[in-house]
């Protein structure tokens, strides 16, 4: 028998869900229209997509919502790569204007240098190229903007970085599928999208959507990172599988991309990130900095090769 405190909990629970799911259909219509909208203009020869000057490849790292994991993962990625293939330049943009964390992270600060040609010099740590809307506003700033700024900021980040000659740009995403995915997606050529989820359901339809959308810009999706997947007792070297098993592996199977691998919930991880000092550069020994390198091969891996020369300056 259900008592009323019973009923009022189904129907708030109800009443959440059935709004989570409208709110899903309208940003997915929007999306799609959007999409739809720029196929014709594709077709009519609009709009051009212009490769950043001197990159030759951008990998996207994105994720379907916020606090799964991938602004770590897209440094510890971008620093995997320098560090699996010496030599290879690697640069990291921030494209989360809302919530710029890369600074953070990369233990940065400071404001950028003009180039000669009024471009913006980025900031460098750990040999890899770093910009970020952080660099360029104070820290409450970005909250409060809006549409036309964010397309505009946006646009600075990508035409304005003097990069020099990059072999990767990796872009830290933000969140879900707005108006800075189809920004990005529609003005340069991008190699491929990683994309970020942790083992909760909720998280995982999110990156089903978030794959489904970035194939539909012909976006390839390279495969999926499941973060904080599995957590090891520092002390006996338990496994537990707190968020749940064999998910990302679940819709991996059903939209038919790989798994990139595999990163443990780790105490590690999560001090050397906020102190700035990521795993892969502060403890390129450990398990957990091996799990990001063996990523970043695999990313490598699945890049298209590029022969050509580096793009020229516009
Ligand atoms: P997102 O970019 O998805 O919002 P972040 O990369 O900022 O997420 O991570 C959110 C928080 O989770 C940070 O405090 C970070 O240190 C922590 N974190 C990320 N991945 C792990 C992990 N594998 N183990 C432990 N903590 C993690």
């Amino acid at each position: 028998m259900t008592t009323p405190i019973h009923e009022f909990l189904i129907a708030m629970f109800l009443s959440l869900a059935v709004r989570r799911c409208l709110t899903i259909l309208r940003e997915t219509k929007t999306f799609l229209s959007t999409v739809t909208g720029q196929e014709e203009l594709a077709k009519r020869g609009l709009p051009h997509k212009w490769p950043v000057a001197g990159v030759k490849h951008v990998v996207l790292v994105a994720s379907g919502k916020g606090g799964v994991g991938k602004s770590t993962t897209a440094v510890n990625l971008a620093l995997g790569m320098s560090v699996v293939q010496r030599g290879l330049s690697v640069g990291l943009l921030d494209a989360d204007v809302y919530g710029p964390s890369l600074p953070k992270l990369m233990n940065l600060s400071g404001r950028p240098e003009l180039s000669p040609q009024d471009r913006m010099i980025p900031l460098v740590n750990y040999g890899i190229k770093c910009m970020s809307m952080g660099f360029l506003v104070e820290e409450s700033a970005p909250i409060v903007w809006r549409g036309l700024m964010v397309m505009s900021a946006i646009q600075k980040l990508l035409r304005q970085v003097d990069w020099g000659e990059l072999d990767i740009l990796v872009i830290d995403m933000p969140p879900g599928t707005g108006d800075t995915q189809l920004t990005i997606t529609q003005q340069i050529p991008i190699s491929g999208v990683v994309i970020v989820t942790t083992p909760q359901d909720l998280a995982l339809d999110d990156a089903t959507r978030g794959a489904e959308m970035f194939r539909r810009v012909n976006v390839p999706v390279l495969g999926v990172v499941e973060n904080m997947s599995g957590y090891i007792c520092p002390k006996c070297g338990h496994l537990s599988n707190v968020f749940g098993m064999g998910g990302a592996k679940k819709i991996a199977q059903q939209i038919n991309v790989e798994i990139l691998g595999e990163v443990p919930l780790d105490l590690n991880i999560c001090k050397t990130s906020d102190k700035g000092q990521p795993i892969v550069v502060s403890r390129p020994s450990s398990p957990q900095a091996t799990v990001y390198k063996d990523i970043a091969t695999r990313v490598l891996e699945l890049l298209p090769s590029y022969q050509d020369p580096f793009p020229q300056r516009q």
